[in-house]
C-alpha cells in the first residue's frame, strides 16, 4: 500500500515546485487574501505555505490526508470545476513523499496539527497557530531516494518555485504574495506583491509591473477581445520589449496557469511579422470560456489543456494581438 501510494504520489509531485503549486492552489481555493511561501535549498529541505484562508477543522485534518477525499466536488459535474483542486491527491501525495505537517485554525475554533511522514499519519494534536493554515513539507523525496537524484541544482529548483508562485500570483492579483528563501541564516525575500485593488486592468497591470518590472506595463498593450463567448484579456508586450527566450509568456485558462502548445503557437503567429525568429514576446493573457469548452483534466500535474474549438481560440488570439499591434503602429 505504502509503495503504491509513493508511486502514485510521484505522478503528482515531480519536484519541489509541483508541491508549491499544489499548496498555493489549496490556499487560493481556501479564499486566502495573503499567502506566504518559504523554501530552503531549492525546496529540497523545506517548503512552507502559510495562508489566511478558511482553515481546516481539527476533525477534518485526517480526512484532508485521505486519498480522493476532496471537499471540492460533489461528483455531480466533473466538467464544472471552478476551484484548482478537485482530485484530493495533493496532500496525501506530499505526505507520502516527504515529512508533512499541517497546522490550521478556522475562525472561532482552536488550532490543531497533524503530521505524516512517508505515508505514516500521526494523531491530531491541539496547537497554537494563527488563523488560517500552514503546510510544511520537509525533506521531499526522502522516502524515494531515486527521485531525489533526478532533482536539479538548488538554484534551478528555486527558479522553478519562483516561476510557479509568480504565475499563480498573476492569476490572483487581489491576494498578497510573499516568496522567501530561508536557506542558511538570514531569510531573503525573493519577491513580495501586495494585494491589488481596482478593476481587472488596474489590478492586473499593477501586479504585472510588480512581478515583471515597471517596464513591462509601460511597454505592453492592453488586450480585450471576445469571440463566440470566448474572452481574451491581458497585456501583450511591444515587439521592442521582446526576449531571447519564450519563458516570459504567462497564459491562463479560466484563471489557471497553463502551458499549452496551441496558445504559445498562436502567440508566435501573432508576432510573426513584427519579431525576428529568435525573439519572443512577453505577454500575460487570460482566456475565459465555459468549462465545458475546455478540458483541464489532461494530467494531474501538467498544465496542459484541450480546447473543444482550438481553431476558434487560436483565431481569437492571433487576430486580437495583430489588431492591437497594428493599432500601435507595428
Ligand atoms: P483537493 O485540493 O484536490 O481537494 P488536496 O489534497 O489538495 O485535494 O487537499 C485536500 C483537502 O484539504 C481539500 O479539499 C481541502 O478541504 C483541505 N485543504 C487543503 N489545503 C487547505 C488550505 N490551505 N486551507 C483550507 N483547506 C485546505
Ligand atoms: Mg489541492
Amino acid at each position: 500500500e505504502a509503495a503504491i501510494n509513493r508511486i502514485a504520489a510521484g505522478e503528482v509531485v515531480e519536484r519541489p515546485a509541483s508541491a508549491v503549486k499544489e499548496l498555493v492552489e489549496n490556499a487560493l481555493d481556501a479564499g486566502a487574501r495573503r499567502i506566504e511561501v518559504d523554501y530552503a535549498n531549492g525546496g529540497k529541505t523545506l517548503i512552507a505555505v502559510r495562508d489566511d484562508g478558511h482553515g481546516i477543522a481539527a476533525d477534518a485534518l485526517p480526512l484532508a490526508l485521505a486519498r480522493h477525499a476532496t471537499s471540492k466536488i460533489d461528483g455531480s459535474d466533473l466538467t464544472n470545476i471552478a476551484s484548482f483542486g478537485f482530485r484530493g491527491e495533493a496532500l496525501p501525495s506530499l505526505g507520502a513523499v516527504g515529512r508533512l505537517r499541517i497546522a490550521s485554525r478556522p475562525a472561532g475554533a482552536e488550532g490543531a496539527e497533524i503530521t505524516v511522514e512517508g505515508g505514516r499519519m500521526g494523531p491530531v494534536r491541539p496547537v497554537a497557530t494563527p488563523f488560517g493554515t500552514v503546510v510544511e513539507l520537509r525533506d521531499i523525496f526522502f522516502a524515494t531516494p531515486a527521485r531525489l537524484k533526478f532533482l536539479k541544482s538548488d538554484r534551478a529548483e528555486a527558479q522553478a518555485i519562483a516561476d510557479v508562485v509568480r504565475r499563480l500570483a498573476m492569476a490572483a492579483p487581489d491576494t498578497a504574495f510573499t516568496l522567501t528563501d530561508r536557506t542558511g541564516g538570514a531569510p531573503r525575500v525573493v519577491f513580495r506583491a501586495e494585494a491589488e485593488t481596482g478593476d481587472l486592468f488596474d489590478a492586473l497591470g499593477a501586479r504585472l509591473a510588480r512581478l515583471l518590472g515597471a517596464e513591462f506595463r509601460d511597454n505592453a498593450l492592453p488586450i480585450e477581445a471576445e469571440r463566440e463567448g470566448i474572452r481574451l484579456t491581458g497585456f501583450a508586450g511591444l515587439p521592442t520589449f521582446s526576449r531571447g527566450a519564450a519563458n516570459a509568456q504567462y497564459l491562463f485558462v479560466n484563471g489557471r496557469p497553463v502551458r499549452d502548445k496551441l496558445l504559445h503557437g498562436a502567440l508566435r503567429a501573432a508576432y510573426a511579422d513584427v519579431l525576428a525568429r529568435d525573439r519572443h514576446p512577453v505577454a500575460a493573457l487570460f482566456i475565459e470560456l465555459a468549462p465545458a469548452r475546455v478540458d483541464v483534466n489532461v494530467h494531474p500535474a501538467k498544465a496542459e489543456v484541450r480546447f473543444r474549438e482550438p481553431g476558434l481560440v487560436r483565431g481569437l488570439i492571433v487576430s486580437a494581438l495583430r489588431h492591437a499591434l497594428a493599432e500601435a503602429g507595428h
